[in-house]
């Protein structure tokens, strides 16, 4: 019994808390304040109009028996030849059948003797009223302005009521010297106009109140819809489903919002795959080394063999040793430049300098290979770089061109220069061999991480050639940090080569003088 309960008040306060709630009761709210603020304008309005008629109804009727409203009246005797309303005299009044075709019959006329008798009366209102009005008017002297007051009426069919009348009450003396007091008065709202507009308003503000209700919960949900798709397809949307998107294919803000999402999605879907391909390619390459030191312990293990043998064995298992080394150290100095945690240390420098400091550097290398390694034009280039990035930059731009020129009597020729006409104005430096050359298909994915062009070739020379090239064993890593570091001084790594020719690979930096 319990646990529906909670599952019901559970949802109901989801319900509460939803946007959709909420936007509907602050429309309610805005409409119920506007309406209140729009009954109350009306009534007021009604209101005045209403007084003001009765005010002048009640003034209207007062000046038939009272000519000028401030003058004590002296009552005269009724007699036929008298024109208008007559009192009569208070002994024998006449008020009452004269008075009755002016009154309406909500209207109230009386004569009150001093005692506070009523001598006569027209209208409903009760004896008791009259007599305690005359006695308050004689009490506190009341002027003749209109007065409201709340008194007792019985109408004509017996019913009793309570209403607001306007009273003009005034003194009265006839000819005997008799004095008593004149009652004048007419009902605030005798049509019941008031009460009846603030019924309608009443009745009126609910029906709007209810059409805005039922109307708003309505729009709100219609609003609300895209939203729902939205965290329903987000939530569907998991880290190995990042190829689904939003397609919510509205053009209003909330389309905005799920193509913003979608873009997001986009870009973590290729993060994600790139870190995927990123880590298969890495534990691949990894694969290779430590299978091939398997083999060759497992072989050097089996039975006893020669000092040559085994030198021969550890011979290979050293370079690829090597091989995992700097491949390891090239994934790490990759996932550091990922994670932004590379410093890098600018300081002002001459690119020619980074130049001929690379070539001198690798110049036995290359005269190992019998590949000439020199320098061309080497103007002064000046930068803002971070001179161990920078050597290790252009190291890896020769290292391949020594490395991949192959046979003896190749050159490789490293030049700078200063491009005049690029803005903002750059320098640069071309690493450029005549090679074998670089097959056009290849040339867009070279700077692509573990991308080798001839992935079994590599291998091979590698192995082969391991003592005289050992630092400079194959990874596909190199001209992807190669980008990076250019990238991150603010400039591009290109590459240009025809097969047969040779390549030449240029990397331009901005110039800071
Ligand atoms: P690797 O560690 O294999 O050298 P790189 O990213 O430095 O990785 O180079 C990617 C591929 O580009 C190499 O495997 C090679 O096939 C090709 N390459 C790079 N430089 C040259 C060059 N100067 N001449 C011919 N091919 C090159």
């Amino acid at each position: 019994m319990k646990r529906p309960l909670t599952a019901f008040s559970h949802s109901l306060g989801k319900q509460v808390r939803s946007v959709r709630f909420r936007l509907m009761l602050w429309s309610l709210l805005m409409i119920a304040i506007i309406l209140v603020g729009f009954s109350i304008f009306v009534y007021t309005q009604q209101a005045r109009d209403v007084s003001y008629d009765s005010i002048n109804r009640v003034n209207r009727m007062a000046r038939l028996f009272i000519p000028t409203l401030h003058d004590v009246p002296v009552m005269v005797p009724h007699s036929d030849d008298t024109t208008g309303p007559s009192l009569g005299s208070l002994s024998s009044p006449g008020f009452a059948s004269n008075a009755t075709p002016i009154f309406q019959s909500y209207d109230a006329g009386a004569l009150v003797d001093s005692n506070g008798q009523v001598l006569q009366k027209v209208g409903p209102v009760n004896d008791a009223d009259l007599t305690s009005l005359a006695k308050t008017w004689q009490d506190t002297g009341a002027g003749v302005d209109p007065k409201t007051a709340q008194v007792s009426t019985t109408s004509s069919s017996g019913q009793a009521n309570n209403s607001a009348y306007y009273f003009v009450l005034s003194h009265v003396v006839d000819t005997g010297g008799n004095t008593g007091t004149l009652i004048i008065g007419s009902p605030v709202d005798p049509d019941g106009r008031l009460s009846s507009l603030a019924l309608n308003l009443v009745l009126g503000s609910v029906a709007v109140l209810f059409i805005t209700l039922v109307g708003g919960y309505w729009l709100a949900g219609r609003v609300m819809r895209p939203v729902q798709t939205i965290t329903k397809a987000a939530q569907q949307i998991s880290e190995t489903d990042l190829r689904r998107r939003l397609n919510l294919g509205t053009k209003d803000e909330l389309g905005e919002l799920a193509d913003t999402f979608d873009q997001m999605l986009g870009r973590l879907e290729s993060a994600f795959d790139r870190q995927r391909q990123f880590t298969a390619d890495a534990s691949h390459e990894l694969r290779t080394p430590l299978t091939i030191i398997e083999l060759e312990t497992e072989r050097a293990l089996e039975r006893h063999r020669k000092p040559e043998e085994y030198t021969r064995a550890l011979q290979v298992i050293q370079t690829e040793n090597e091989t995992m080394a700097r491949l390891v150290s090239d994934l790490l100095t990759l996932a550091r430049m990922d994670a932004g945690q590379t410093m890098i240390k600018t300081e002002q420098m001459d690119l020619s300098d980074i130049a001929l400091e690379v070539v001198e550097r690798l110049q036995s290398l290359a005269s190992h290979r019998q590949i000439m390694l020199e320098t061309g034009d080497l103007p002064e280039v000046p930068i803002r770089g971070d001179h161990q990035y920078m050597v290790q930059m252009l190291t890896n731009l020769v290292e391949n061109a020594l490395k991949y020129a192959g046979e003896n009597g190749k050159t490789v020729h490293v030049e700078t220069g200063l491009s005049e006409t690029s803005s903002p104005a750059g320098g640069w430096v071309r690493v450029i061999d005549n090679g074998p050359g670089i097959p056009p298909e290849h040339l867009p994915h070279l700077f692509d991480r573990f991308y080798r062009v001839d992935k079994a070739r590599t291998r091979l020379d590698d192995s082969s050639s391991a003592q005289s090239l050992s630092s400079a064993t194959s990874s596909g890593l190199g001209l992807a940090i190669v980008q990076w570091i250019a990238q991150a001084h603010g400039g591009r790594v290109s590459v240009k080569s025809e097969v047969g020719q040779g390549s030449t690979f240029e990397v331009w930096l901005p110039i800071s003088e």
